[in-house]
């Protein structure tokens, strides 16, 4: 007879990152940067994750951050609502993301040729995402937004992250990350790369499925 564990299972942690995993943050980005600084920088060709490299600005680049409205009007990805809907059925699901400072006290940054729906005389970014959130995925607690720079400090099972640093960082500490694929992460040699959100979600059953004590239905 099987042995029964009283241990009581719970559900495993799943963090995932926003931009340019549950949206196309760099598409929008580079038209915009392209538009204010009369550049040509085409998003297949930004093989590395500082911005300032590629940039006619350098280091001006980051100002963009700043537009008011940036981050709630980036499209998301396609099948992102069930994927993080899937996840939710198989684990406690936290959106993790890193967010600029924005524009306050008076400071307000102006930028021409811009073909984006300014709406806002300054620029939040944290408000900006939460309201993203609420728009593309409705029902998605807002207590499980988690804003951070240093993701590997999140208490979680599983990160599902783009940026390179984050993936060495997380994974350095023993734990299982899985990497969407970007020009600029290629450098990174892993098993865990996942060109679509499906992919990611495939590579989630199979991390869970192969820890003790996790019972995985998809
Ligand atoms: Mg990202």
């Amino acid at each position: 007879m099987q042995q029964q564990s009283n241990i009581p299972q719970t559900k495993p942690i799943i963090l995932v990152d926003i931009d340019d995993t549950l949206n196309v943050f760099s598409k929008v980005y580079w038209a915009i940067h392209n538009q204010a600084f009369e550049d040509n920088v085409h998003p297949d060709n930004v093989n590395q994750w500082d911005l300032d490299l590629f940039s006619n600005r350098g280091l001006e680049a980051y100002q963009l951050f700043k537009i008011p409205g940036l981050f709630r009007h980036i499209p998301v990805k396609e099948h992102a609502q069930t994927f993080i809907e899937d996840l939710q059925d198989i684990g406690e699901v936290y959106m993790v993301s890193d967010v600029p400072r924005g524009t306050s006290y008076g400071e307000i940054v102006e930028f021409q040729n811009i073909n984006y729906p300014i709406q806002h005389a300054h620029s939040n970014p944290a408000d900006d995402k939460r309201a993203w959130i609420k728009e593309h995925f409705p029902n998605f607690p807002k207590e499980n937004v988690i804003f951070c720079s240093c993701k590997w400090m999140i208490y979680g099972d599983i990160l599902i992250d783009d940026k390179p640093n984050t993936f060495i960082e997380f994974q350095k500490r023993g734990r299982d990350v899985i990497l969407i694929d970007m020009l600029y992460n290629r450098h990174i040699d892993t098993k865990w790369r996942a060109r679509d959100l499906q992919e990611a979600k495939e590579m989630v059953v199979e991390l869970l499925a192969a820890k003790e004590n996790v019972i995985c239905n998809l």
